[in-house]
């Protein structure tokens, strides 16, 4: 019997976000390191793990603070939301930490990624099954302890990358008052900001069939294309048919957004979420080469 597989096997089984997310859901997909195997970064081999903060070892960590090397951490934080019918709940959560755990690659060994804040803001989605929610009291409280704890490690540079709509206004509505706090170099985007700058704007025109106004929308062809080229195990047609959907929604007009948001999924495909996730990537790691630089 080979132990080896058969453990691995059973860890994929398992299919934890944090596992399948950032390295089995990438296997083999240009520009984005294999799973389970290596990372080409600046000419080297790196396992993608290195990276993340959680899958490191307390040696891995403080060596790296030691010698100098680790300069600036990400701190992921989504959702556990519906995501229509088709896309698994995790999306926004899976989705932040794959940007982050890619850009951080390009940046290594300089920066780690925090163990993501898997539930946010979405009070406006629990008529729908599955959601949680969290005030955003909550929420704040949770990402600053967070970043706080990075801090006493002794990093000064802090970048939050968030994935979920909702969280947004929040996030960057505290940043003042977090780095007067902390007395870090801290900063928040959603990762869809990178689409708010005129190059990536028209460069991504080229693959959203229904409009980049449209991006990040909700489940719909940017989302689904992300899910479809990064973790295609959470993309679930099967059996789903909007003839047949009963939902009661209090708002009539949510039903329609509903449906019209299935219809946009059906134009998405991993391609457009490859080139979509290049984009943000390249325009994460600047962004954060930039503030590793201030700092
Ligand atoms: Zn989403």
């Amino acid at each position: 019997m080979d132990c080896r597989a058969s453990r691995r096997g059973f860890l994929l089984g398992v299919s934890g976000f944090a596992s399948t997310s950032v390295t089995a859901g990438v296997v083999d997909r240009p520009g984005l390191p294999a799973s389970g195997g290596l990372a080409r970064v600046q000419g080297r081999l790196i396992a993608p793990r290195k990276v993340l903060l959680w899958e490191s070892t307390r040696k891995e960590i403080r060596e790296a603070i030691e010698a100098g090397r680790l300069k600036a951490a990400i701190v992921p934080t989504g959702s556990t939301e519906q995501h229509n019918e088709h896309l698994a709940m995790i999306q926004d959560t899976a989705s932040a930490v794959l940007v982050a755990q890619q850009a951080a690659l390009q940046l290594w060994p300089q920066v780690t990624v925090a163990t993501p804040v898997a539930v946010g803001i979405s009070p406006y989605w629990m008529e729908r099954p599955g959601t949680l929610t969290l005030r955003p009291e909550t929420f704040l409280a949770m990402v600053y302890d967070i970043c706080d704890s990075l801090r006493q490690h002794g990093l000064k540079t802090i970048f939050i990358v968030n994935g979920h709509g909702g969280n947004a206004k929040p996030l960057k509505d505290h940043m003042a008052e977090f780095r007067s706090k902390l007395g870090v170099n801290i900063d928040a985007c959603s990762y869809w900001d990178a689409f708010a700058e005129a190059a990536s704007r028209e460069e991504a025109e080229e693959y959203m069939e229904t409009g980049v106004e449209n991006i990040p929308g909700h489940s719909a062809e940017f989302e689904t294309s992300f899910a479809l080229a990064a973790f295609p195990e959470r993309v679930h047609r099967d059996g789903v048919d909007y003839e047949k959907l009963r939902m009661k929604f209090k708002d009539r007009k949510d039903a329609g957004d509903d449906r019209r948001y299935y219809l946009e999924s059906l134009k998405a495909c991993a391609e457009k979420g490859e080139a979509l996730i290049r984009i943000t990537v390249d325009w994460l790691a600047d962004r954060l080469r930039r503030m590793i630089a201030a700092s």
